[in-house]
């Protein structure tokens, strides 16, 4: 059984329609695949018409961009009810959060010979970095969007611009108030790594965090390996999933990193 609990749309910064990422997972020989955009249940409704006939259960998730201190932690959310009015409030705080960051970072890059328009920068209702970084690449300012990042938009940068972002610990008890389970994103990849403690981590569990993604492409083994004894120790669900982008991202294909079938009806359990 193949369970896939990390894959983004162009709903947020994958490539893939919400319909094709449905087919990719077919093509892909998954079971079980979850929708994670970021921010936004955008690309739900497209890829559950799709799924309709599809041999692989389509799960419903949402990856949260969240802040601690000044570094970014990523929380993946599934099962909630996407009409609670205090989860989709704060989403959209988010999300009007980062359409206002793209004119702020077009007028940041300026100053540098960039020359964007903010209508040139995709993205939808929920704009990120990645949209930013394939306007620059169209306009000859970067080679792809990792080199995009490297020169323009990682923090130090000309284009790093912060925006609106809620604590973990808020969002895991918003999450459970909507009736779904938290599971945090890549703990120790490049992003948040400074910042997820082994302590942060307890606690984060005791606010009623579920699982921990351990299997993902930013881990090596050895931190994979300290994860799983810190998740067994602390209860907490283990997860593997791609973080797919389509052609957004290189080395997370569909099904590369993968949940355990136990794991994974203890997380639905819960
Ligand atoms: P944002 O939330 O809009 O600030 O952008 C975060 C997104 O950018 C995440 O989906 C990451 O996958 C992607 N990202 C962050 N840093 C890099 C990097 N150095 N190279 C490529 N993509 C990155
Ligand atoms: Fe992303
Ligand atoms: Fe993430
Ligand atoms: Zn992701």
């Amino acid at each position: 059984m193949l369970i896939d609990l990390h894959a983004h749309s162009n709903a947020s910064d994958g490539t893939d329609s919400p319909a094709a990422l449905v087919a990719s997972g077919v093509a892909a020989g998954l079971d079980v695949l979850a929708i994670t955009d970021h921010d936004t249940f955008g690309g739900w409704d497209e890829a559950r018409a799709a799924a309709e006939n599809a041999p692989l259960e389509l799960v419903r998730g949402v990856e949260v961009s969240c802040r601690l201190g000044s570094y970014g932690v990523h929380l993946l959310a599934f099962g909630v009810d996407r009409d609670d009015p205090a989860l989709g409030a704060e989403l959209a705080r988010i999300r009007s959060g980062r359409v206002g960051r793209v004119p702020a970072i077009v007028r940041a890059l300026r100053p540098y010979g960039v020359e964007l328009e903010v209508d040139e920068i995709g993205g939808g209702e929920s704009p990120g970095r990645p949209h930013v970084a394939d306007a620059l690449v169209a306009g000859g300012y970067a080679e792809s969007r990792q080199d995009a990042f490297a020169r323009w938009l990682e923090p130090g940068k000309p284009g790093y611009v912060t925006r609106y972002a809620p604590e973990p610990m808020d969002m895991i008890r918003l999450v459970a108030a909507a009736g779904g389970v938290s599971v945090l994103a890549h703990p120790r990849g490049r992003d948040s790594a400074p910042v997820i403690s082994d302590q942060v981590i307890a606690d984060l569990a005791e606010a009623g965090l579920a699982g921990l993604e351990v299997d993902h492409h930013d881990h090596p083994p050895k931190v994979r390996e300290a994860l799983r004894t810190l998740a067994n120790r602390l209860g907490l669900v283990v997860t593997g999933s791609s973080d797919y982008h389509g052609s957004g991202k290189v080395d997370h294909d569909l099904g590369s990193e993968r949940t355990d079938p136990d794991q994974y009806r203890r997380l639905f359990e819960r």
